[in-house]
């Protein structure tokens, strides 16, 4: 996620001299990923594996009504079935065809969990839960939201509708497992008007008029983390390409796609670089750069469908200026990053939101300077600060946010909804990424082919996460640096040091 467009000019590249400073830094505590031992709420025993929803939307009263079915693996005897639901009424729940009386459905809004006794322990294997519940439409983007734009060209006022997860509210558009350790695939279905165009993570699989409008049915996604997923519906027009054997689009509302073009042209060439960078081509079969006219601000990485607000994405040559041309290239290389990181590959908790966002960033800005010299994006990271302006002054908003008392470690912990939210922060992005771009000119090159390389490079790349990236991004470097003291030096200083 961009957590501002600002945030996107403001990518780093501080020192050696920061790892003088004093913060606590505790990666030498990083193990290997081991899904029992990620922190979280929910009890490990139970794990979705594929959820199948259908969401029905009720835009004149800003709510949706919905079911779904979830296939789950029970690991070991249960009781009770956890996982999270906010601001949703469920209406009813059944196990393996069998309904639950209401007297089993529990919510704690406080702890944001759904529980559901059930009648006798339920034994180990595959089990199918299906609910049904209704929630609402938000004005914030939070969950699922709708914004009120006027049309351009026709003036006319129009609503849409967009979702937004990242870090804990896909559980407020449907009961799920809301934590990042627990992958599964996705199938959206939705109801929208006819002449509404629907966008999700992959492409339409099915499409079917009905009464009240057309039922778009999406296929599965791979497994991934539930914050990734993404809805889109309005009244939206499109530009398209191709690269390779990616379907490439920028989305719009009406009249505004044609100012996607720059966007698609950017989109093709820095998918083109990361598919050969990471060794691991793309592997969805479409990627949609969708605008949105409010909701949010910034841009966020779902995986195939990334939003944007639109300012971020669209580019009028006639009017829009440079610096914009530039945020845009910046934006887009940034959450494109994440379509690999973050997205194929996903921190198994949020304290490693550090590395999610500071390699996205690293990477992003790299991509941009390889492409763009001329901007000397690497050398506007380290011009000094304008006190007038918060803009290209990454290092000095760090600092600055990290003298504050309000600062926290670069991997801190994080316990709380709460807390997982309010780690995009300055510290997160800055001070994070800078950390990342020092530790990434060393390693992350070296590391990453091997990483990807054709041995790892099975369906199993699917299930490591950042913790396993960090293993092996600091085994990697401490290997390559025996040949050269100052880099074991770097790395020791990081991964060695104790709060
Ligand atoms: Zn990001």
């Amino acid at each position: 996620m961009s957590y501002s467009i600002r945030e996107m000019r403001a990518l780093f590249s501080f020192l050696p001299a920061l790892f003088s400073l004093t913060f606590p830094v505790v990666m030498s505590a990083e193990k290997p990923f081991i899904f029992e031992d990620t922190p979280g709420k929910l009890p490990k025993n139970v794990v979705p594996t594929d959820y199948s929803i259908r969401i029905v939307p009720n835009i004149d009263k800003f709510a949706f009504t919905g079911a779904e079915t979830v296939k789950v693996k029970v690991r070991s005897p249960v009781r009770q079935l956890v996982l999270n639901a906010l601001e949703l009424e469920i209406v009813d729940a059944s196990l393996d065809g069998k309904a639950l009386p209401k007297s089993a459905i529990k919510i704690d809004k406080e702890k944001e969990l759904l529980t559901l006794a059930l009648p006798s322990e339920l034994p180990p294997g595959d089990h199918t839960l299906a609910l049904s519940f209704s929630g609402k439409i938000n004005q914030q983007g939070q969950g699922l939201f709708y914004v009120h734009y006027q049309e351009q060209g026709s003036g006319a006022q129009k609503i849409m509708l967009g979702t937004q997860f990242e870090a804990t509210d896909a559980r407020r558009f449907f009961p799920c497992w809301d934590e990042p350790a627990f992958r599964a695939r996705f199938q959206l279905t939705a109801l929208v008007p006819e002449n509404w165009l629907a966008v999700s993570n992959m492409p339409i699989a099915s499409e079917k008029k009905i009464a009240g409008g057309k039922e778009v049915r999406f296929a599965a996604t791979p497994p991934m983390s539930s914050y990734l997923n993404v809805f889109v519906a309005g009244e939206l027009d499109l530009i398209e390409s191709r690269v390779g054997p990616t379907q490439i689009r920028v989305i719009a509302t009406k009249g505004k796609a044609e100012l996607g073009r720059y966007a698609l042209e950017v989109t093709a060439q820095i998918l083109q670089y990361y598919n050969d960078y990471f060794g691991v081509p793309y592997p969805l079969p479409k990627l949609d750069q969708i605008a949105l006219p409010g909701g949010f601000g910034g841009a966020m990485e779902n995986w195939g469908g990334i939003t944007y607000y639109e300012s971020a994405l669209l580019f009028d040559p006639k009017n829009s200026s440079t610096e914009t041309k530039q945020n845009i290239y910046e934006v887009l290389a940034h959450e494109m990053a994440h379509q690999w990181f973050g997205d194929l590959v996903t921190m198994a908790w949020w304290d490693n939101l550090w590395l999610n966002e500071g390699f996205a960033s690293w990477m992003g800005t790299k991509c941009t300077a390889h492409f763009n010299p001329q901007w000397e994006v690497w050398l506007r990271r380290e011009s000094p600060r304008d006190p007038t302006r918060r803009v290209g002054i990454a290092k000095e908003a760090a600092m600055e946010g990290d003298a504050r008392s309000t600062t926290h470690p670069i991997q801190q912990l994080i316990a709380t909804e709460a807390e997982a939210n309010s780690a995009f922060d300055d510290i997160t992005y800055k001070k994070r990424s800078v950390v990342s771009a020092d530790v990434g000119k060393f390693s992350w090159r070296r590391c990453f082919p091997r990483w990807n390389s054709p041995v790892h490079h099975r369906p199993q790349v699917l299930e490591l996460d950042h913790r396993g990236f960090v293993e092996r991004a600091f085994g990697s470097f401490k290997e390559t640096g025996r040949r050269d003291r100052c880099r074991l030096d770097a790395a020791d200083r990081i991964s060695n040091r104790k709060s």
